[in-house]
């Protein structure tokens, strides 16, 4: 059987084709759920917005981001269509830097 390292806990997992352990592949739906349906609400919520809100750790966001579910926007963070996910990606990269300093602040 192959193993794989879990993107989040690093712990190894037999592969079953995604990047998560089981565990935290549930985690990651859920949270992924409580993210989208708190970005519904409040459009213009901000990453601090949300990690308030709903109690998700910047990790998960981060792996939501990487996982290409939603992007940065300038501070903000905003679901996607199928569409958009290839030309978010650009967006990703160029906003992970703003990212990092916010997170210093
Ligand atoms: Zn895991």
């Amino acid at each position: 059987m192959a193993y794989e390292m879990c993107k989040r806990c690093g712990k190894f997992f037999g592969r079953n084709g995604r990047s998560y352990c089981e565990d935290c592949f549930k985690k990651t739906e859920r949270e992924h759920d409580l993210i989208i349906e708190h970005i519904r609400k409040h459009p213009d919520a901000t990453i601090l917005d949300i990690i308030t809100a709903t109690g998700v750790t910047l990790k998960s966001i981060n792996c939501l981001v990487e996982d290409g579910y939603v992007s940065y926007i300038d501070n903000k963070i905003k679901k996607l269509d199928k569409e958009e996910i290839s030309r978010a990606i650009d967006k990703i990269i160029d906003t992970k830097s703003k990212f990092h300093i916010r997170r210093s602040l």
